[in-house]
């Protein structure tokens, strides 16, 4: 049998679009191997949000040269930002052993050039089971849209991901997915949940509904509705599937329906994305951000009142152009004062293109980047241990999810990574876990059941 390799890098959206690809693939017929040189398709799926993301992704190609060169039937693909939503003639030219050049999200040109490299009997087996499969879809009533990503790219994850809006319109200075994935598109809410109801056939029991600001879901719809709460509704109906979250929130489009959704709705985690970038009113103007740090500290706030037993996460640039010193105290004061979950911290870097990158300097040294990183990285893993700290010897519900060097992991509601001990296949499973131990990026914890049953062990009671 034919295989395929996809190498991801970047964000859940790329995840997603790898698990796509994956899908499609498998639909004409091709399985997956972790072996590159087992395999006969190699997808790169890239990012370039990041410099370091995109050396990464640009040392990758070249050294597959040889790998597609000295195998004239192989096929490369390059995949995602760092194509764009078309290629870049210079792009075209410095990497000429690649064979398809694939948009964000877009696996139609990969699949229709191996078409173009199959027989007429091969074509026709795969439309025959193609076929079998539309009519299996239709005894169950699903529509036809759910045959994409029907099927999952080797093991079934019990946690996934669906985009729901590709593409983002908003435009931040110093971004440039705008550029690379396009003006927003909400994905029609039939199609979503029947993508859903197939994920969950197949064994996932948590998704993540993604968009660059998932709240606008629908905003480009006629009458904008259906909108991202209805989604949340369709989907919280689907029979098999026990977690949803949603990310990422921008603080001008997050609403109290959306919030209240959250706090009414009991497969909705407590859990919000929420990046503010920046704790100064002056550096957020600069980044086109539309928002106060004080909106910002309202929206907190608000979501605490809506949803008590919320996790919330933010995104933070450091060093953006013309960041002083009192700036980025700004910044770092604001933390501090909202004792936030999760910060995911970035090191400006400007990317060709972006309005940054064109019209403002680059003007703070990496050295005093890399000292304001290092402080709110500082900052943050004294806080997270903290707030973690409030769940010892608490018991907590955990879904788990995979085998990790020797211990189980999972995720907590609030999206807290648990690990834990034990010799059963926990797998998928949703479980009562004792926290025993608490860290700044995890926590250890025992099944409640195990809990009980070395306790009754200890008193001599009998066991069942
Ligand atoms: S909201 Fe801003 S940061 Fe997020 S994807 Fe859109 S332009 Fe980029």
């Amino acid at each position: 049998m034919k295989k395929y390799h996809i190498w991801t890098i970047g964000c859940q959206m790329n995840v997603a679009d790898s698990t796509h690809v994956g899908a499609e693939l498998e639909k004409l017929g091709y399985e997956p191997t972790d072996i590159i040189d087992e395999a006969d398709v190699l997808v790169l799926n890239t990012c370039v949000v990041r410099q370091s993301a995109e050396n990464k992704a640009l040392g990758k190609l070249g050294a597959l040269k040889p790998w597609r060169l000295q195998h004239p039937q192989r096929t490369l693909a390059l995949m995602g930002c760092m194509v764009g939503v078309r290629p870049s003639p210079q792009l075209l030219s410095a990497f000429p052993w690649v064979d398809v050049f694939m948009a964000p999200s877009e696996a139609g040109p990969l699949v229709s050039h191996l078409r173009n490299r199959m027989t007429a009997r091969e074509l026709k087996e795969i439309e025959e089971k193609q076929l079998a499969l539309r009519h299996q879809l239709q005894d169950e009533a699903w529509p036809i849209a759910s045959l994409k990503h029907l099927s999952l790219a080797g093991e079934t994850p019990v946690a996934a991901y669906a985009p729901v809006v590709y593409g983002c319109s908003h435009a931040c200075t110093y971004c440039i997915i705008p550029f690379r994935r396009g003006i927003e598109r909400s994905r029609p809410l039939a199609e979503i949940v029947a993508e859903t109801r197939g994920l969950v056939a197949q064994g996932v029991r948590e998704i993540t509904l993604l968009g660059q600001i998932v709240d606008r879901y629908g905003y480009d719809f006629d009458g904008q509705r259906p909108n991202l709460v209805d989604l949340l509704e369709a989907v919280h109906e689907i029979d098999g599937l026990w977690r949803i979250r949603f990310l990422t929130s921008h603080p001008s489009y997050m609403n109290d329906a959306l919030l209240e959704a959250v706090a009414r709705l009991p497969k909705l985690m407590p859990h919000i994305e929420v990046p503010i970038q920046a704790g100064d009113d002056e550096v957020l103007a600069r980044m086109k951000r539309g928002y106060t740090a004080e909106d910002y500290r309202r929206l907190v706030a608000r979501i605490r009142e809506i949803i008590p037993d919320v996790a919330i996460h933010t995104d933070i640039i450091v060093g953006f152009p013309g960041e002083t010193a009192e700036q980025f105290q700004r910044t770092y004061d604001i933390l501090e004062a909202l004792r936030l979950e999760k910060t995911h911290l970035a090191r400006y870097s400007p990317r060709p293109g972006t309005v940054s990158a064109r019209r403002m300097k680059d003007d703070v040294p990496d050295e005093e980047k890399r000292r304001r990183h290092q402080l709110l990285e500082a900052q943050h893993q004294r806080i997270s241990a903290e707030l973690n700290r409030r769940w010892l010897h608490e018991t907590v519900e955990v879904l788990v999810e995979e085998r990790h060097k020797g211990k189980w992991r999972g995720r907590t509601p609030q999206n807290r990574l648990v690990f834990i001990e034990d010799d059963r296949d926990l797998r998928g499973r949703l479980l009562d876990v004792h926290i025993t131990w608490t860290g700044p990026w995890s926590m250890q914890g025992v099944a409640a059941d195990r809990l009980t049953r070395a306790r009754n062990v200890s008193t001599g009671l009998t066991l069942h």
